[in-house]
């Protein structure tokens, strides 16, 4: 078994170094990209395996732009499965290390696969500096562009510490004082409280603390056009932003993608000072397209994340310092190009044949529910697919996808491809869900990887490209509060039990630390830390920056540089 293994990784290590574009010619006819990287722009493309590429290829009608960037693969395993979910894929990615399923920026729980050890009492659920955090302290500019809610697992990752990726409402708190120069998504309504229609539980309005931190809230395209200087909070939509086929349709003030990629590398390298800056983008929704076995949504937003990966590579071809990382944390759907009704067929398959279906579908799965409405026959779905999806289906098909919406409530979008796409396209599925496949690694640039790399290791490419010491910037940013501190001087007060705060006392100092915030109050007096204080109710653990310790004690010696 173990022997089997061994021999296919140096198998796909022996494909993956054969299919490498020339990139060594490269290097050398541009000495520069030698030199250590100023910026770093990581690209991923959520739930996306290596076939996904294809498809999208044969649909464009030219190579993509991540052609010729093709330097390996990426393993996606995680601590506690085979297959991973973008929490801790997306952790490992930020931060280094290898974590638990639904952790977010936090060491892995107990209970690890054969081949994983299992993590020391000090690592479990505890928070993980990421590279993003890393490059703020160095003085770069940061950002962040998605088109889910910015409080979405791939986000989420490097921008917060929680124990549950669904808590979006403790990771927008931590976004907001997390001070990044650009974020750009949706997830608006993380802002607000419920009495303000929104979805904080703890009465919290951090659209004003965003104001009162200088930032520009922008709600559309024209308004992102016309930011000029200074902090960036794009929402683009209370909740996840359109999927690209869609946008128009439903929401033509949204920017694409790519718009947003473009305007961030804009910002940041502009951000006066010029110390580089650090920029993670998400195709969120080539994700959601697997997930629904979507064929024409899964292109559409393929496409789209392959042009801001070309505005990546555009400043970056013109910057000779910027290294681009494009990726994904996982495969989605088990998509195929060939399916059971291609069976005998395959070997005489036309680009037309398996495109025509599929240029003919003008709307996402969510699309076409949104058209069907509240009136859920199958006379109304057949009109919506007939309309949309240029398919003439019969009245069983449209049963069967009815029947899907009621065994799957919270997807109710299953249906149109699990049924259809079988059916009417030549694209084959074999999951709603994920599947645990290496996934392509694509880079330009100085320092770029190359063959089959651990999840984790991409995090360390990441830091060692922006010049971050991990150990030195995690010792910076996460001390254990009860460890720094002599007993019984640490307690976490709850009484406002969503909005928790850590109170310390030292000598005669009282020192009080909200919860998910960058700010210490020291005897009476507020002052901002340079990282958020995290409480891991799992462990009923605070951490919080060295920067606070040092100030709770009066020690007035420099800070460890974060730097290599
Ligand atoms: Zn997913």
């Amino acid at each position: 078994m173990v022997k089997s293994f061994q021999t296919r990784v140096l198998f796909i290590l022996a494909l993956t170094c054969l299919a490498l574009p020339p990139l060594a010619g490269l290097a050398a006819a541009k000495p520069a990209l030698k030199a250590n990287p100023r910026n770093v722009i990581v690209l991923i493309a959520d739930g996306c395996g290596s076939e996904h590429y294809t498809l999208a290829r044969w649909f464009k009608g030219t190579p993509l732009t991540l052609d010729a960037l093709l330097v390996g693969g990426v393993r996606t395993f995680i601590a506690d499965s085979v297959i991973a979910d973008s929490a801790p894929t997306g952790t490992a990615y930020a931060t280094g290390y290898r974590t638990s399923d639904k952790l977010i920026g936090l060491g892995p729980k107990p209970g690890t696969i054969a081949g994983v050890s299992e993590p020391a009492t000090e690592m479990q659920f505890k928070p993980l500096a990421t590279v993003l955090e890393g490059a703020k302290l160095k003085g770069m500019a940061t950002g962040i562009v998605a088109t889910s809610r910015i409080t979405h697992a791939t986000p989420a990752a490097y921008i917060s510490h929680v124990a549950s990726r669904s808590q979006e409402d403790l990771i927008m708190e931590q976004a907001v004082y997390q001070d990044i120069d650009v974020i750009m998504g949706g997830g608006g309504q993380y802002l607000l409280p419920k009495a303000a229609d929104g979805k904080r539980t703890d009465g919290e309005d951090l659209r004003s603390v965003l104001r009162s931190k200088g930032y520009v809230l922008a709600q559309t395209r024209d308004a992102m056009a016309a930011f000029k200087t200074g902090r960036l909070f794009g929402m683009f939509s209370g909740s996840h932003m359109e999927p690209e086929i869609d946008r128009l349709e439903f929401a033509p003030q949204q920017p694409s993608l790519e718009e947003m990629t473009r305007k961030a590398i804009d910002i940041l390298s502009r951000k006066p000072g010029n110390n580089g800056f650090f920029l993670m983008v998400e195709g969120s929704q080539i994700d959601w397209a697997n997930h629904a076995n979507d064929p024409a949504h899964l292109i559409s937003d393929m496409l789209q994340y392959d042009g801001a990966v070309k505005a990546a590579l555009d400043f970056a071809k013109q910057d000779g310092k910027t290294l681009v990382l494009a990726l994904s944390d996982h495969n989605t759907g088990g998509m195929s190009i060939g399916n059971y009704g291609t069976s005998k067929t395959y070997s005489q398959m036309k680009p037309d044949q398996l495109l025509d279906p599929i240029r003919k579908m003008k709307l996402s799965a969510p699309g076409l529910l949104r058209k069907v409405g509240n009136d859920k026959t199958p006379e109304k779905v057949k009109e919506a697919v007939k309309n949309y999806w240029a398919m003439t289906i019969s009245d069983d098909e449209a049963a069967a996808i009815l029947a899907i919406a009621k065994r799957d409530p919270e997807d109710p979008q299953n249906g149109f491809g699990e049924v259809l796409s079988p059916k009417y396209t030549a694209i084959g599925w074999s999951t709603h869900g994920h599947t645990g496949g290496d996934v392509p690694l694509f880079a330009y640039g100085p320092q770029s990887p190359k063959g089959l790399l651990d999840g984790p290791e991409i995090g360390r490419v990441t830091a060692d490209a922006l010049g971050l010491d991990l150990d030195r910037l995690n010792g910076r940013l996460f001390v254990e509060a009860q460890k720094a501190f002599p007993e019984g001087r640490v307690t976490m007060d709850k009484q406002d039990a969503e909005n928790p705060i850590l109170k310390i006392s030292y000598g005669n100092r009282n020192a009080e630390l909200p919860i998910n915030k960058n700010i210490l109050r020291l005897d009476g007096a507020d002052r901002e830390l340079e990282g958020v204080v995290v409480y891991i109710a799992e462990t009923d653990r605070a951490y919080l920056p060295l920067q606070a310790v040092q100030a709770i004690k009066g020690v007035k010696t420099a800070l460890p540089a974060v730097g290599k």
